[in-house]
């Protein structure tokens, strides 16, 4: 899951981006609208967290612009405004759900979760393909009884296989999903995370490469 966070107080942006990446979460960060705005439209993202008040472009600017442009991004608006007016003025601008200032952060964690349900296609929280199953909200995965001990990328990319269900995923969006920016896309990353990945899930094999085109789970 890819989000990019617009916020101009770097401090919080930075400690929302960790905990995020904690999370196994790929995280960007853009601290004025204006910027923000740019990365939105050139990365494919499933959730933008949008502050308010931004400098160079206001929040609902952005968030009326995002929403006007058809991507599939899914927004979170942040602001410190509790009042009913505010919130209703930001969903009105095509946000898809608020949340106020100061909030804790499994809130945050859960709104973006189920953001991120309705931006894809609609899939169940818990996959399962095979003998594998994979939660997403406990971070934990399964082969057969077997509980699999995963870094958070062999998580992000174990994710991102059995969302496909059985179809065809290239290194490129693999590296979209769940890397972030400042990866080289030329790295070998992907291939070095798919090979300890696949030891990790053990006999059978269950991962496809296909040259040129990317990988498959079964
Ligand atoms: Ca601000």
């Amino acid at each position: 899951m890819r989000v990019l966070i617009i916020e101009d107080e770097e401090a919080l942006a930075s400690a929302i981006a960790r905990g995020l990446r904690q999370q196994g979460m790929a995280v960007d960060l853009a601290f004025d609208g204006l910027s923000g705005l740019e990365k939105a439209s050139v990365n494919d993202y499933d959730v933008v967290i949008l502050d308010r008040n931004l400098p160079e472009m206001h929040g609902d600017e952005v968030c009326r612009r995002l929403s006007a442009s058809g991507a599939s991004v899914r927004i979170l608006m942040l602001t410190a405004a509790r009042g009913l007016r505010d919130r209703v003025a930001g969903l009105d601008l095509g946000a898809d759900d608020y949340l106020g200032k100061p909030f804790a952060f499994d809130e945050l964690v859960a709104r973006l979760r189920a953001l991120a349900r309705r931006a894809g296609p609609a899939h169940p929280p818990t996959l399962h393909r095979s003998d594998i199953e994979l939660d997403p909200a406990t971070r934990h995965a399964h082969r057969g009884d077997r509980e699999l001990e995963l870094t958070n990328k062999e998580f992000g990319v174990l994710e991102v296989l059995l969302a496909a269900d059985g179809g065809v995923v290239s290194a490129e969006e693999l590296l979209e999903k769940v890397w972030d920016e400042n990866t080289d896309p030329f790295s070998n990353v992907v291939r070095v995370t798919m090979m300890t990945l696949r030891r990790k899930l053990g006999e059978p094999p269950l991962i496809d490469t296909l040259p040129g085109a990317g990988y498959r789970l079964w």
